[in-house]
């Protein structure tokens, strides 16, 4: 009632009288409960269940703003293990555990990114059936139970000793794997080399990649690959062949996205996957004709001329040999 006496009073150009215009006591209340910061009301609840995880507090580290809960008293940094990207990511610690991780920021390879999987890398320290405790087999239960690590260590180093004083130090060898992290392969590397005296150690990420290091020897002198993941972002023609590299390693992809040069992405892979449907050029070849194709553009450039005879003749051998093979 007062409103509309209010805005009768102004449709007719009279100045509101103060009582039409003073508020009711309840919506004076209401008022006041809103623009109190720290008070809840009907209209606008300042505090719930998650207010502590919404709000942020500076992290420190160079890190940003973090919940309250998750505020770290230091930090350290590791290489994502998930592939062979070598994204690096900042851990966050409380007293020595880690909560929380963010990419880093300046770490040339990921520039402050990371995939889904990176953003995952603590998730495995919670898993319930996560291998914390070692496990020695009874001899006369035949069970695994429950050890400490120093007689872990014993055991296992002594039994292995055994075995190379009876038949010799390069009777064992270890396989470990590219899903550890450095510092554990470091670990595992010095323990049985310099510390137990055996010779042979691998991983299997020679194993998958032994062809393509021979392969990389042959042509190049040196065992990886002779590019930067600088060259994502400044190359005008980027050609994948048989790598899908939007989900195996998203983060090289974005290295992609972020080219302003609109390259040209051709794909070569007998399959239909992400990378290809965003390529500009997509060859499905047939399964294994990657090579034959490989030669056919190596012949198709020599006899049209298209190749660096200068390069040709000051940086490599057997190419009269090559070309022969390729013809
Ligand atoms: S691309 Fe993803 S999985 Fe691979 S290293 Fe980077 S964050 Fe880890």
């Amino acid at each position: 009632m007062k409103t509309r006496v209010a805005t009768l009073a102004r449709e007719k150009g009279t100045p509101i009288s103060r009582s039409a215009s003073r508020k009711s006591p309840a919506h004076e209340r209401a008022h006041l409960e809103i623009g109190a910061p720290n008070s809840n009301s009907l209209l606008r609840q300042w505090n719930g269940p998650l207010t502590a995880d919404l709000t942020l507090h500076p992290g420190d580290f160079g890190l940003g703003k973090v919940p309250a809960r998750l505020r770290p008293d230091a930090t350290t940094r590791l290489i994502c293990g998930y592939c062979s990207t070598g994204c690096s990511l900042d851990i966050h610690l409380q007293s020595g555990v880690a909560v929380n991780l963010t990419p880093t920021a300046d770490y040339p390879v990921n520039l402050g990114m990371a995939c889904p999987k990176g953003w995952e890398a603590l998730t495995p320290l919670a898993a319930p059936d996560r291998a914390t405790t070692p496990l020695l087999r009874n001899p006369k239960t035949g069970k695994l139970e429950p050890t400490d690590w120093d007689e872990a260590m014993q055991v296992f180093t002594l039994k292995f000793k055994a075995l190379m004083d009876q038949h010799g130090p390069e009777s064992v060898a270890f396989l470990s794997t590219g899903q550890i992290c450095t510092e554990e392969m470091a670990f595992a590397g010095a323990l049985w080399k310099f510390g137990m005296g055996a010779l042979h150690g691998d991983s299997n990420t020679r194993q998958c990649m032994a062809t393509s290091h021979v392969a990389y020897k042959q042509s190049f002198g040196f065992d990886a690959p002779p590019y930067t993941y600088a060259d994502f972002e400044e190359s005008d023609a980027l050609v994948f062949i048989g790598s899908n590299l939007c989900i195996a390693h998203p983060i090289l992809w974005q290295r992609v996205l972020r080219n302003k040069k609109s390259p040209e992405i051709i794909v070569i892979d007998p399959r239909k996957t992400e990378t290809a449907m965003n390529a500009t050029q997509h060859l499905a070849i047939t399964p294994k004709s990657d090579i034959t194709l490989l030669y056919g553009v190596a012949n198709l450039l020599i006899q049209k001329g298209w190749i660096n005879r200068e390069f040709i003749e000051r940086s490599t051998t057997g190419f009269v040999e090559f070309a022969e093979f390729v013809r």
